[in-house]
């Protein structure tokens, strides 16, 4: 946090997040979102007597590519546990999950807050079933509601947990975080990463101390962020409320805390529970996991280049400027179509490798576009550089146009916005509604003769000195002529003409 502080913070954050497979972790139904209540369920996700769990493979992949893309160490030997507990959206009372030989561990993340690069470590990923739904009547917590129904369509979606090192230390860092871990995460394609449907969903642990004090302070656990607005907001309330009982000296409890959005508090959920409250241990109906070095290999390879590679690859091999790589990368579908029309304009480049001058004008002419107008157009429609209406390539075809002088910036707007409405090709277009551009010198002169005959005094202005006279005069002629003339014609003919007077 950039303002004075009496008090340094602590946090580490734990993550889970729902991978994108088609089935269950341990059954064959479908981890698809919604549904009709209690659909997606059969005997083994529903803990009935006599099921046995079978693991889903691709879980194993996922869980390990998401913990190599963290520069995770990989386990040779990992088991999976069951974490006692009761409670109605868990119908066997355990979850299956892992305890103290997680897939992975020894990892870290780079992020980059308040203009410093920092290395925030990854104690462990590791994989978990999910647990139903609780649906209150009445009420959106268990508390007030006049009774509860359990929904088991999630029980049993396969889930990584990636919990942090306490190396958080302000709320700017904590969002950087997170914003990295999801790009991640998202580039690795193991998870669709939608905070808004629970895909990702963020619990933090929060602690202040003196400064200067070794020791952590006593901390608290909170849940319920499902945003990253609400992970901010979660954070500056929890951080003030227990300086303010640390400044009075009272103690902090250990507890778990639910951020309540509707309140804007964090509301006391209940105390602390260790892991040895859990009652862990080893979960008898699956075997040990073995992974082999050629299993890890084989995921390595799957690995695409990450959200820092890519990034630095944009700034070396197209000069793009920091800023624009940064915000390219931020989404791989962005990142994505930024290759594509690269590679649409012919001036794609392989990595440690730099395009010519040329090709980084037309790069940078691609990421002006895609940052200025199309993104507007899509924040507008709530559309994704994935679903966008102008593709890479018809996006290169516009630029062409333009680099070519077929049609002026101006006439471009009004293409670009017939191309995001129609999804048409740029030339289709500027045929169809006939906006090539005036380059015809002779058709332009006897424009412009036709503007300097009509405007007297504004001729005499500019002969007197004033500058701005010959703005007005440009003006007139595109708008003559619809915008459609070549701007670079009308400046140098009409100058021509007021010389010869
Ligand atoms: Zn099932």
């Amino acid at each position: 946090m950039e303002r004075e502080f009496d008090f340094e913070i602590v946090m580490g954050l734990e993550v889970h997040v729902e991978l994108h497979t088609k089935s269950k972790i341990f059954c064959g139904c479908t981890t698809e979102f919604g549904g009709e209540q209690n659909s997606h369920v059969c005997p083994v996700c529903l803990g009935l007597p006599g099921v046995l769990p079978v693991l889903n493979r691709q879980v194993v992949d996922y869980a390990m590519k998401a913990g190599l893309a963290l520069n995770c160490e990989i386990a040779e030997f990992s088991k999976f546990d069951r974490k006692n507990y009761f409670y109605p959206d868990l119908p066997k009372a355990y979850q299956i999950s892992q305890y103290d030989l997680p897939i992975a561990k020894n990892g870290y993340i780079e992020i980059e807050a308040g203009g410093k690069q920092k290395r925030i470590g990854i104690t462990r990923v590791h994989m978990e079933e999910d647990a139903g739904k609780l649906v209150h009547a009445g009420a959106v917590n268990l508390s007030g509601a006049d009774y509860s129904l359990a929904d088991y369509n999630r029980t049993g979606v396969p889930l990584i947990e990636i919990v942090s090192e306490p190396d958080i230390r302000s709320i700017e860092e904590a969002i950087a975080y997170l914003e990295q871990l999801k790009a991640i995460l998202e580039y690795t394609e193991v998870s669709d990463c939608k905070m808004e449907q629970g895909s990702l969903r963020c619990d933090a642990n929060v602690s202040l101390r003196p400064w200067g004090q070794k020791e952590f302070g006593t901390r608290t656990e909170l849940k319920n962020m499902n945003s990253f607005k609400a992970l901010q907001r979660a954070l500056e309330y929890e951080i003030e409320r227990q300086a303010e009982i640390l400044r009075e000296g009272g103690a902090v409890v250990q507890e778990t805390r639910m951020w309540d959005e509707a309140k804007g508090m964090t509301i006391s959920l209940r105390s602390k529970e260790e892991a040895h409250d859990y009652r862990y241990f080893p979960d008898p109906d699956l075997v040990p996991l073995v992974i082999s070095r050629e299993w890890v290999d084989k995921v390595r390879r799957t690995l695409p280049e990450l959200p820092q590679a890519r990034r630095a690859r944009l700034i070396q091999s197209y000069g793009l400027p920091r800023y624009d790589a940064d915000i390219i990368v931020s989404s791989k579908a962005m990142a994505d179509y930024f290759d594509a029309a690269c590679a649409a304009y012919g001036i794609a480049v392989p990595a440690g490798t730099e395009a010519d001058g040329k090709a980084k004008e037309r790069a940078k002419q691609i990421s002006n576009y895609m940052m200025g107008e199309l993104t507007r157009f899509l924040n507008a429609s709530e559309k994704g550089f994935q679903d966008s209406p102008i593709s890479p390539d018809n996006l290169v075809g516009l630029l062409r146009l333009l680099e070519e002088g077929t049609i002026s910036t101006k006439i471009a707007k009004t293409v670009f916005e017939e191309m995001f409405a129609t999804g048409k090709a740029a030339k289709t277009v500027v045929e169809e509604k006939g906006l090539v551009q005036i380059s015809d010198e002779g058709a332009i002169a006897s424009v412009i003769s036709e503007i300097v005959a009509a405007n007297p005094s504004v001729v005499a202005d500019y002969k007197a000195g004033k500058e701005k006279a010959m703005g007005f005069l440009v003006g007139q002629a595109m708008k003559a002529t619809k915008g459609k003339a070549n701007p670079g014609l009308v400046n140098k003919l009409l100058k021509e003409e007021l010389a010869k007077m």
